[in-house]
C-alpha cells in the first residue's frame, strides 16, 4: 500500500527532486479525472510521470458531476452512436474490473404520464432497448444491470414513493451506474498512478509551458520551480484556454440541488422526467447513499471568466424545483434544499447550437510551438479512453488500464487486504481498504447527522494527500455539500491536520454511528 500512499512528506520529497532538475518522461497538468487518468495510463506503461495540480485533487469540474457512470443513452437521442458505445464499454470496465467498489447499479423510473404521451413513451422504450443492446455488446451482465422493462404505476411508486399518481399509466424501469462519489474516483485513480510510480503534486500551479517542461509555483511556499520533461499533457478542463489558447471551449453550467431523502419518501430508484418543450433534456432525482437526493440538471451557457467555484443561479434553482415538483406529489421549495452545487462542463466549441446539443466528445490537440498535448471534453465515464488516446500520441508502449483495478477494488494487490468489519460508509467509499481505514480512529459520526468519521480524516491525511482542512471537508469526505456538515468536518479537520488549527477547542463528539 505504501506505493499508493500520498501525503505531505512524499509531496515535499518529490517536489524537491523535480525542482532540482530530475527529468521525467511526462508532466501532466491538472488533477481532475482526466489528468489523473493520463498519469495512471502513462505510469502503468512504464513512463516516469509527474502530475501538477494547482489546487487539490478533484478541485475542478470533476467533483461537481451528477456522479453517474452512464451507458450513453442521451447520446442515442443525438444519434452519437460512437459516443454511446464508448460510454457503454467504459461503464462495463469500471463496474467490472476498474472500480466495482465505487460504482453501483442504480434503478431509474421514467413515469408514463401526461408528460410522456404514448408515442414518446414508445420511443423512449426503444431507446432503452438499444441501450440494453449496447450493454450486452459491452458484456455487462444482466445481473449487474438488468434489462429495461415496463412496470406498473404501483411498482413505480414503491420504488419512488413521491412520484405523482396523477395520470400515471405505469413507468419504464432501467438501470445505469452510480458513483459513490466523483472526487473519490479521482483520488483512487491518482493513488493508483502513484502506486505505479507517478509523482502527484497538489498545490503546484503551472504558469508556463516550454518544449522541455513547465514552469510552476509551489502553492504552499510561494516558491517558483521548473520541471524538465520530454512531453507535457495538459488536462486543465474548463481552464484549458489559459495554457493552450488555441483550444476553443464553450463551457456550460450544470446545477444540482440536494434534498433530504425523507422529504421524498426515501426513494430506492431515481426518477427521470423530460423537460417539457426541450429536446433531449431531462430532470432527474437521484437517491444517494448519504441520505440526500440530488435533483439536476441544468444546462446553461456560462460566458465570461471561469470562476473557481461556480454557483447555481437563483433561476436554475427555481427551474429545478418547479420541474421536480411537477413530477412529484411533493411541492418542493427553497426551504427543502439542504445543499446545492454547480459545475462547468468543458464542452468543445462547435457550431452555433445550444450547449445542451454540443457534443460530449473529447479531443486531443498539439500545440505547434511547445508540442504540448491538450486533452479536453468528454466525461468522467470515459476518462480512461481519453487518457489512452492522449498517451497513445506519445508512446508506442501498449495501454494497460482496461485491466487495471484501482486501489480499493477487490483483489487489486495494491489495496490493503486487512479483513474485519467496517461501517457501511467506509466499505462503500474505500472498498477493500475499509478495514484499514477503520483501524486509524473512531468510526462514530463526528456530530449527530454528519455522516463522516475521524478514521477517514486520518486516512485521507496519511494516504490521500489531504493537506488542508478544506481538502478534507470539500474533496475527501464531501461534507462540504451541506453547509452544517461542512462546519463540523472543518472543526475536526483542523485538529487532524497539524498546524492548521486556529482554535484549540476539541472536535465535536457524538455517539451516533455512521451508515
Ligand atoms: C454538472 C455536471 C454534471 C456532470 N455529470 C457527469 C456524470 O454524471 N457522468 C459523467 O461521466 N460525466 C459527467 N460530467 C462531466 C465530467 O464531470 C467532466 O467531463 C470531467 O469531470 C472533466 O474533468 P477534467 O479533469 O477534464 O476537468 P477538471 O475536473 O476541471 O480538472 C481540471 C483541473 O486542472 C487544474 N488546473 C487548471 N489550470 C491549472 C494550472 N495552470 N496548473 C495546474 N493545474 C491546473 C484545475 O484546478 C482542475 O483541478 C458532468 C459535468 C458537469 C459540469
Amino acid at each position: 500500500m505504501s506505493g499508493a500512499s500520498l501525503n505531505a512528506a512524499r509531496r515535499a520529497a518529490e517536489l524537491d527532486a523535480l525542482a532540482s532538475g530530475e527529468p521525467v518522461d511526462l508532466v501532466v497538468v491538472g488533477g481532475g479525472i482526466t489528468g489523473a487518468g493520463v498519469a495512471l495510463d502513462a505510469a502503468s506503461r512504464g513512463l516516469s510521470v509527474a502530475l501538477l495540480e494547482r489546487r487539490d485533487l478533484a478541485h475542478g469540474t470533476s467533483r461537481w458531476s451528477s456522479k453517474l457512470v452512464h451507458g450513453g443513452l442521451r447520446y442515442l437521442e443525438h444519434r452519437e452512436w460512437g459516443l454511446a458505445w464508448e460510454s457503454a464499454r467504459e461503464r462495463a470496465l469500471l463496474m467490472g474490473t476498474i472500480a466495482p467498489h465505487l460504482v453501483r447499479p442504480l434503478p431509474f423510473v421514467t413515469p408514463l404520464n401526461s408528460g410522456m404521451p404514448a408515442a414518446k413513451g414508445t420511443k423512449t422504450h426503444i431507446g432503452l432497448r438499444i441501450g440494453d443492446g449496447l450493454r450486452i455488446g459491452a458484456r455487462t451482465s444482466r445481473r449487474v444491470l438488468p434489462p429495461a422493462r415496463r412496470i406498473s404505476a404501483l411498482e413505480a411508486r414503491r420504488l419512488a414513493p413521491a412520484l405523482s399518481e396523477t395520470g400515471l399509466r405505469g413507468a419504464l424501469l432501467s438501470w445505469d451506474g452510480q458513483l459513490e462519489d466523483d472526487a473519490r474516483l479521482v483520488v483512487a485513480v491518482a493513488r493508483t498512478a502513484a502506486a505505479h510510480g507517478a509523482q502527484i503534486l497538489t498545490y503546484a500551479g503551472v504558469s508556463g509551458v516550454r518544449d522541455d517542461g513547465v514552469d510552476a509555483l509551489d502553492g504552499l511556499t510561494g516558491a517558483a520551480f521548473s520541471v524538465r520533461a520530454r512531453r507535457v499533457i495538459l488536462a486543465t478542463g474548463v481552464w484549458a484556454g489559459e495554457l493552450s489558447p488555441a483550444v476553443a471551449l464553450r463551457p456550460s453550467r450544470g446545477s444540482h440541488l440536494l434534498i433530504p431523502a425523507g422529504r421524498l419518501g426515501d426513494p430506492r430508484a431515481a426518477v427521470n422526467v423530460p423537460v417539457p418543450g426541450e429536446r433531449g433534456r431531462w430532470v432527474f432525482a437521484l437517491p444517494r447513499a448519504d441520505g440526500l437526493v440530488a435533483i439536476g440538471l441544468t444546462d446553461v451557457a456560462a460566458e465570461g471568466p471561469v470562476p473557481d467555484e461556480p454557483q447555481p443561479s437563483a433561476d436554475e434553482e427555481a427551474q429545478l424545483l418547479a420541474h421536480a415538483s411537477a413530477a412529484l406529489e411533493v411541492s418542493l421549495g427553497p426551504e427543502d434544499v439542504a445543499g446545492r452545487y454547480a459545475g462547468l462542463r468543458p464542452l468543445l466549441a462547435g457550431s452555433d447550437t445550444e450547449t445542451a446539443d454540443l457534443s460530449r466528445r473529447h479531443a486531443v490537440s498539439e500545440d505547434p510551438e511547445t508540442h504540448a498535448l491538450t486533452v479536453v471534453g468528454g466525461k468522467l465515464t470515459t476518462y480512461r479512453a481519453m487518457a489512452q488516446d492522449a498517451v497513445d500520441r506519445i508512446t508506442d508502449r501498449p495501454c494497460r488500464t482496461h485491466r487495471l483495478p484501482l486501489v480499493g477494488a477487490p483483489a487489486t494487490g495494491l489495496a490493503s487486504t486487512a479483513t474485519g468489519e467496517a461501517p457501511p460508509r467506509l466499505a462503500r467509499r474505500f472498498g477493500a481498504e475499509a478495514a484499514a481505514v477503520a483501524e486509524l480512529g473512531s468510526t462514530e459520526a463526528l456530530a449527530s447527522g454528519v455522516p463522516v468519521c475521524e478514521a477517514e480524516l486520518r486516512w485521507a491525511v496519511a494516504h490521500e494527500l489531504a493537506l488542508t482542512p478544506e481538502d478534507l471537508a470539500d474533496r475527501r469526505t464531501r461534507a462540504g455539500l451541506v453547509p452544517e456538515w461542512r462546519e463540523a468536518v472543518l472543526a475536526a479537520a483542523r485538529e487532524t491536520i497539524p498546524g492548521s488549527s486556529s482554535d484549540s477547542s476539541p472536535p465535536p463528539t457524538s455517539t451516533t454511528s455512521i451508515s
